[in-house]
């Protein structure tokens, strides 16, 4: 199965909600029981099993269709800005980890700093919506039962930020991110190294 996400600040969007898809024929039964009270499209009012209310309505549907017919231009004008970012910034960005079949598309662009932190906050201070990304999974209360080490994770939860990423972000405000990148990291000094890099 795949899944997609719709919400309102992915690049194909429905404002809310997502999609799955799959080529197994079970799976995709179980899943349209699913999604529509555990009820057979066969049998309605029967309910074969505990389901939910997943389902997508027509309006949001509609919204959809229109975005993924801009689909290849949403996708590239989210790529513009993190190809923009990655020219600006090459110390701060790794390179884009894609598969030899696939082609990238770009969520938020990501960076990596020393002393995060103290470099989100200088942004924020200039008015710019930079965030610490999430922590590692396994710092989740709700995965507090995970045992292991996973150093590389929290050293990337540790160090990794957003800088912001929309289709209209205009040539200057990239620049204006940039070049505040990279006076906050020279002002907040080296801080610790990481021992992933
Ligand atoms: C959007 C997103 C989610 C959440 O998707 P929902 O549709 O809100 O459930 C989770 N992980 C990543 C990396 C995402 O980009």
């Amino acid at each position: 199965m795949s899944t997609f996400s719709f919400h309102a600040n992915k690049a194909v969007t429905t404002g809310e909600g997502g999609s799955a898809s799959t080529n197994d024929a079970e799976l995709a039964a179980t899943m349209r029981l699913l999604v529509n009270h555990g009820m057979t499209p066969e049998e309605p009012y029967v309910h074969r099993i505990l389901g939910r209310k997943f389902r997508m309505t027509n309006l949001v549907a509609a919204v959809g269709v229109g975005q993924v017919q801009r689909w290849d231009d949403l996708v590239a004008a989210r790529l513009r800005v993190s190809e923009r970012y990655r020219e600006l910034l090459p110390d701060a960005c790794s390179g884009p980890a894609c598969a030899p079949w696939a082609r990238r598309s770009c969520w938020l662009h990501t960076i990596r700093v020393p002393r995060r932190t103290a470099v989100v906050d200088r942004l924020r201070g200039a008015g710019i919506d930079a965030r610490p990304i999430w922590p590692a999974l396994d710092r989740q209360p709700v995965l507090a039962h995970v045992s292991g080490n996973f150093p590389v994770a929290h050293a990337i939860a540790g160090a990794a930020m957003w800088l912001p990423t929309y289709g209209q972000l205009r040539d200057d405000k990239i620049q204006y991110i940039a070049e505040h990148v990279t006076a906050a990291v020279t002002d907040v000094g080296p801080g610790e190294a990481l021992s992933h890099a």
